[in-house]
């Protein structure tokens, strides 16, 4: 039943993650104008604004002009409610799933913007840094405050070297400034040997899709944030926060 709860919620909040992320990069208000069809900009009845529902009630076509609603609306809506579940199966009902929401959350808008538009928010990433920041202080005191702050710094630093070899080994941007800005985000919540450990899964991970890019469009223009991403919170709901590229293969050998 509180599984359920949490799925709901996360069907609500995917929805409105959807317009953030995908509002925000074209500097659009969040709340303004309302939801409405793209095409025909008829405002959009509260019964046509029910997750994942509503879509399937309306066959994926606006009501108004019929036109086709993409898929990845009612997808990334699924997306968030099955995340929220894993949270409150992994972390329980307890003040120990604050952190864990609120992380996903904020990687949702980051894989939906980063896919839609190769971009990452700063804003995104700044009020996610700041909440989870507040959070970790009240939830867990002080010196787990500070070391947050400490590990996101040294994740940044970490990152920002790999592209300053990266950009000098390829003699072309590497890494996007985005995905710098995502390892001090990915430091408030897991150890600097983990951040580590994620840059080598998602690259293994992208690597496959990357080449098909490469052959399909002929360019090379992977956004790397939603792999990034999703091996986070893949980390964060295995609880491997503080795991080690060694410890990995020793645990999977
Ligand atoms: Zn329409």
């Amino acid at each position: 039943m509180v599984c359920l709860i949490f799925f709901i919620f996360g069907l609500v909040f995917g929805s409105f993650f959807q317009v953030v992320a995908l509002r925000l990069p074209e500097g659009k208000s969040i709340i303004n104008p309302p939801s409405h069809c793209e095409k025909c900009n008829k405002k959009l009845k509260w019964y046509e604004l029910i997750p994942v529902i509503s879509y399937l009630i309306q066959l994926g076509k606006c009501r108004n002009c019929k036109t086709h609603i993409s898929i990845k609306y009612p997808i990334y809506e699924l997306l968030t409610g099955i995340l929220f579940s894993l949270c409150y199966i992994v972390f329980g009902l307890s003040v120990n799933v604050i952190i864990p929401i609120t992380f996903v959350s904020i990687l949702i808008i980051v894989i939906i913007s980063d896919i839609e538009y190769m971009i990452i928010s700063d804003e995104v990433l700044i009020c996610g840094s700041i909440l989870i920041l507040i959070e970790t202080l009240i939830l867990n005191g002080v010196f787990s405050f500070l070391l947050a702050i400490f590990y996101g710094v040294l994740c940044f630093c970490f990152m920002y070297l790999i592209k300053w070899i990266g950009d000098f080994i390829f003699k072309t941007e590497s890494l996007g400034g985005g995905d710098i800005k995502l390892f001090f985000f990915f430091g408030l919540v897991f150890h600097i040997k983990t951040a580590i450990v994620i840059i080598f899964l998602a690259s293994f991970i992208a690597l496959p899709y990357a080449i098909i890019t490469m052959i399909r469009k002929k360019d090379n223009i992977v956004p790397f944030g939603p792999f990034l991403s999703i091996t986070a919170i893949i980390l964060l709901l295995l609880k491997f926060t503080s795991v080690s590229l060694l410890d990995l293969i020793n645990y999977l050998v």
